[in-house]
């Protein structure tokens, strides 16, 4: 089994059911979820123009390779009515794959780490809730340390529900 590491976001209509939605879909189609962050409420990134996001970290343990991941969780990004247009644009759900183990993959398709990580406070709060000591295999520090080096200036804070 492997252990992998997914960023869920939804900045379109009921985002907290999209996000609940997607963990279900997850957990049918790529793996069962270990652990869950909360859910956290950050301004667009990259287009201030936007509704906020809703975004939450899991770990899931699953069969299947990197690519498999990203082809099932596109699918699921479909199937939860997500439309492909700007980047960075609205979106009912995104879900990006951030870790493989401890894997590095550096294709068109595929980056793993995904390459934003450090520099994103909503991927970094979320994420050192769950794996603070989990080491970046690239950058060969931990969560806590890339989140307390992080000079992102945006608030990510806790959504109620
Ligand atoms: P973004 O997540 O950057 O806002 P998209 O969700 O539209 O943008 O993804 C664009 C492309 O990013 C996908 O088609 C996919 O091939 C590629 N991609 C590269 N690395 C990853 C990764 N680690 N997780 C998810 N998608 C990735
Ligand atoms: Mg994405």
């Amino acid at each position: 089994m492997n252990t992998v590491y997914i960023q869920l976001g939804s900045n379109i209509g009921e985002r907290e059911s999209f996000i609940t939605k997607s963990m279900h879909k997850v957990e049918g189609d790529i793996g069962k979820i270990i652990t869950a962050s909360s859910i956290f409420e950050t301004t667009a990134w990259g287009n201030e123009n936007q509704n906020n996001f809703l975004n939450s970290v899991i770990e899931i343990k699953t069969p299947f390779d990197a690519f498999t991941i990203l082809q099932k969780s596109q699918e699921i990004e479909n199937n939860l009515g997500r439309k492909r247009s700007d980047k960075w644009g609205e979106r009912t759900i995104d879900i990006d794959i951030l870790f493989y183990n401890n894997k590095i993959i550096n294709t068109k398709e595929l980056t793993i780490p995904h390459p934003l990580i450090q520099k994103r406070k909503f991927v970094l709060v979320p994420l050192s809730e769950i794996a603070p000591n989990y080491k970046h295999p690239i950058l060969k520090k931990n969560i806590s340390t890339l989140l307390s080096e992080c000079k992102d200036t945006q608030k990510v804070l806790d959504y109620e529900i």
